[in-house]
């Protein structure tokens, strides 16, 4: 792989990134330092350190993909209401089941738990008692 400094700044801004940010996430924050640098060169850099199994690549939703810098396997929490991504500690393991067994050939096994952030179940409480405040026909 070629280090170019901007597939280095890709690096360094996914070492520790808990986020799972996607491609234009990540785009916007790099090209503050490199205003000229183009979303593709992004993404071309993205798939290098995919290859080199620097990053992983979520396929939560295909249209906007996430990436992930630990590349071990591991289990997700999503917020419906945010996207926020938190990695599961707990290990799961799950065996591909034995009905798609022939018929699919399974890369990667992911399990993902859907439901709502703490910080928006927080939020969603306060407007609830906002909104009961205020409602005239209470
Ligand atoms: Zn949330
Ligand atoms: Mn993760």
């Amino acid at each position: 792989m070629k280090k170019t400094p901007q597939r280095l700044a890709i690096l360094n801004y996914l070492k520790g990134n808990k986020t799972h940010p996607s491609a234009i996430d990540i785009y916007k924050a790099i090209s503050k330092k490199f205003p000229t640098m183009s979303l593709a060169t992004v993404y071309n850099a993205l798939e290098a350190l995919r290859q080199e199994g620097l990053v992983k690549e979520l396929h939560t939703d295909p249209k906007k993909k996430r990436f992930d810098p630990e590349t071990a396997p591991h289990n997700h929490a999503i917020c419906m209401r945010c996207g926020l991504m938190q990695d599961l500690k707990t290990d799961l393991s799950i065996e591909v089941p034995a009905d798609i067994k022939d018929d699919f050939d399974v890369k990667e096994v992911q399990v993902e738990f859907y439901g709502v952030c703490k910080r928006c179940r927080k939020r969603m409480q306060k407007s609830e008692s906002l909104n009961s405040t205020v409602d005239p026909r209470s």
